[in-house]
């Protein structure tokens, strides 16, 4: 089985084919393009990357395209693209404006494109979906509540990819399995051995942190939005609720105007004042320009105050694992992050934490009760085997 996974941007195209022969799991092509300008003429690239590579002959050998869509309203897991669920995507792009109008557009260049493949998608908000309902709702009216202010989590791909793999460095191959049945069952947290308990923190660009009990989500740092929990690369993150009506009245700008500064100059942007990306504000900061290192200190915080929140849920931690752009290469910010946490058996091996860079490593010192790991995420894989299990389904 040939599964396609298409990452849509705005100005961007990257794909990765997997091939399920025989019972394996294996990566056949990747490839990408950057500064977009002509979308239709990209997929047709695309194809023809693949069929120059000799990963497929023919579009129509590919059994699915897999899409790691943001969210939709009232629907999430995965699920055939349709005009209806294109339509709930398009109800929500105001939540997801930097994602969903692209994926919209790409996935109706595709239907045309390849109109025999079936195009598949899995939400991001999926993996939280069965999070308890105390950790996913505001304490709003019931009438907010019932027209979806309430809170989705995203990441769910990686989140869950981490799920898995750490239950399986940490030997338990059971929750392993029991987590990759999840977007299936539902809640995992049923197990006969015992609870495990991980901490997955997914910081890059935009950043969460999600508590995992036995392979399930019970709670992440992102809310309705994606504009929410840790500051994001240039999002504000967590902001309290009367903080813009006061900013609109006092600077005499829109609400629009407001959620711009909010979207586009805010999070490490804004607080730097530099630059949204750690490296170059990182080296500011070595510099000594205040503003850069108050950045990074917002943020570390903010990334030990979640971790903080779901040690507590959780009665303590297996796992903590660092993830994505941030928490794949910046050793200082790890370091920063688990500093002075010895007291909650949080120690990490300073040594190889520094020689840690991209590669999946425990970083943990021997005597730390909690292990601390750097997994390399690997998003599109979750797309292309729910995608396989969705196809499979159907078949049934
Ligand atoms: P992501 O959204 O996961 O690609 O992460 C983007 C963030 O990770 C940016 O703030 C980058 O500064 C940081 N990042 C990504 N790659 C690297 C790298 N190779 N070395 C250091 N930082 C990186």
């Amino acid at each position: 089985m040939k599964i396609l996974v298409a990452n849509i941007g705005s100005t961007s195209l990257k794909w990765r084919l997997f091939d399920f022969a025989n019972g394996g799991e294996r990566l056949l092509h990747k490839g990408g393009f950057e500064r977009v300008t002509d979308y239709p003429k990209a997929i047709e690239d695309c194809m023809m990357e693949l069929k120059n590579a000799k990963a497929i002959q023919d579009e129509n050998e590919l059994n699915a395209v897999g899409f790691k869509t943001v969210i939709a309203k009232n629907v999430t897991g995965c699920v055939r693209l349709d005009e209806r669920v294109l339509q709930a995507m398009a109800d929500y792009n105001g939540l997801a404006p930097a994602h969903n109008p692209p994926y919209i557009t790409g996935i109706k260049l595709f239907a045309q494109r390849v109109p025999k493949v079936p195009l598949i998608a899995l939400f991001e908000t999926a993996f939280h979906q069965f999070a308890p309902e105390a950790s996913l709702r505001y304490a709003v009216p019931e009438s907010w509540n019932q027209i979806g202010i309430r809170r989705f989590g995203f990441h769910g791909a990686s989140h869950k990819f981490i799920a898995e793999r750490s239950a399986e460095l940490l030997g338990r191959s059971d929750v392993a399995e029991r987590a990759k049945q999840l977007y299936v069952h539902g809640h995992a947290t049923k197990i006969s051995g015992a609870p495990l308990r991980v901490i997955s923190c997914h910081l890059g660009g935009s950043s969460s942190v999600t508590g995992i009990l036995n392979g399930a989500s019970i709670g992440t740092s992102m809310g309705m939005s994606p504009q929410s929990g840790l500051p994001q690369n240039n999002r504000v993150g967590d902001l309290d609720a009367e903080a813009i009506p006061y900013a609109v009245k006092t600077f005499g700008i829109s609400i629009e105007e407001a959620q711009r500064q909010l979207t586009k100059e805010s999070g490490l942007k804004g607080l730097s004042g530099i630059s949204n990306d750690v490296r170059e504000i990182a080296d500011a900061a070595a510099k000594g320009d205040a503003k850069a290192k108050l950045a990074i200190d917002v943020y570390t915080a903010s990334a030990r105050h979640w971790i903080g929140g779901y040690f507590l849920e959780l009665n303590g931690a297996d796992a903590i694992v660092f993830t994505a752009g941030i928490g794949e290469n910046r050793a200082d910010i790890r370091e920063a992050i688990c500093a002075n946490l010895e007291n909650l058996g949080i120690k990490l091996d300073a040594e190889k934490n520094k020689s840690v860079r991209a590669i999946e490593a425990e970083i943990s010192a021997p005597d730390s009760r909690v292990k601390i790991f750097v997994i390399p995420t690997n998003e599109e894989l979750v797309v292309a085997r729910e995608t396989k299990r969705f196809l499979e389904n159907r078949n049934n």
